[in-house]
């Protein structure tokens, strides 16, 4: 059976261990110590490390995790990965050893300009989308323009349903707080809210969510329903003609948003 474990780093970043038995891969380690103490303390053995874009805070440990454990190290082909093997961009699919894990690659431009997911398909999808979308709410836009981010977004909400979407911070609560302000009249994000401030209370992770959820209650990914589009026309005081400009006041607003 895999398992996915949340290694927390820094102050809200997750780093996700994959495992399956004695064996895991992780996913953007910002920070190596909290992985080796893990792997210490599990007894677990290092089999890949897996990073969805170059931010330090996502690719800093990778150096002392190879000299731990010589492991082909996967990454964006477009992107400065410190000790990358597997060089990747939209379409490559990657077998992982040692965990019997397949992913399939997206590219997701915005945050970062080669941003990349991975993702799975079948009886428990999952998406490790770094920096993209998290959850209620989506990276900011350091490298790329809010056409692209949004086309990266839609890519993602187009995956399953049911897929488990795991992404590198613990920035909910805050999101939330943002979406209810676009939002307040959406009832699934009110329950939302209700749950993951309890969650959050007892000191748990809030993530994953599921796509799902992301496309009933995230307001980056609902630039085109009314409401969100509305309330978008209203902060910006002028008609916005399309999603992409929805989305990008959106993004704007939340960037000033406390
Ligand atoms: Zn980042």
């Amino acid at each position: 059976m895999t398992t996915i474990i949340p290694i927390p780093a820094f102050r809200d970043n997750y780093i996700w261990a994959v495992r399956k038995g004695d064996t895991a891969a992780v996913v953007d380690p910002g920070d190596a110590a909290p992985v080796l103490a893990w792997l210490a303390r599990t007894g677990v053995q290092l089999c890949a490390v897996i990073a969805t874009h170059h931010h330090m805070d996502h690719v800093g440990g990778i150096e002392a995790l190879c000299k731990h454990a010589d492991v082909p190290v996967y990454g964006p082909a477009d992107e400065s990965i410190p000790r990358r093997t597997h060089p990747l961009g939209e379409g490559d699919r990657i077998d992982v050893p040692g965990i019997d894990l397949g992913l399939s690659v997206l590219d997701i431009p915005g945050h970062t300009a080669g941003h990349i997911a991975y993702f799975t398909t079948g009886a428990t999808p999952l998406l490790f989308c770094g920096d993209t979308l998290f959850a209620a709410g989506c990276g900011r836009l350091f490298e790329g323009t809010p056409s692209q981010m949004w086309t990266s977004l839609s890519k993602l909400a187009a995956l399953a349903p049911d897929t488990r979407a795991y992404c590198g911070h613990e920035y909910t609560l805050a999101n939330l707080r943002f979406a209810r302000a676009v939002e307040p009249g959406n009832g699934a994000l009110a329950a939302r809210e209700a749950r993951d401030t309890a969650t959050r209370a007892r000191n748990a992770p809030t993530v994953p969510s599921t796509i799902a959820d992301e496309r009933a209650t995230n307001p980056f990914l609902r630039a085109e329903v009314p409401a969100v589009r509305a309330a978008a026309e209203a902060h910006a005081g002028r008609a916005l003609p399309d999603a992409v400009a929805a989305f990008a006041e959106l993004r704007e607003w939340k960037n000033a948003f406390r």
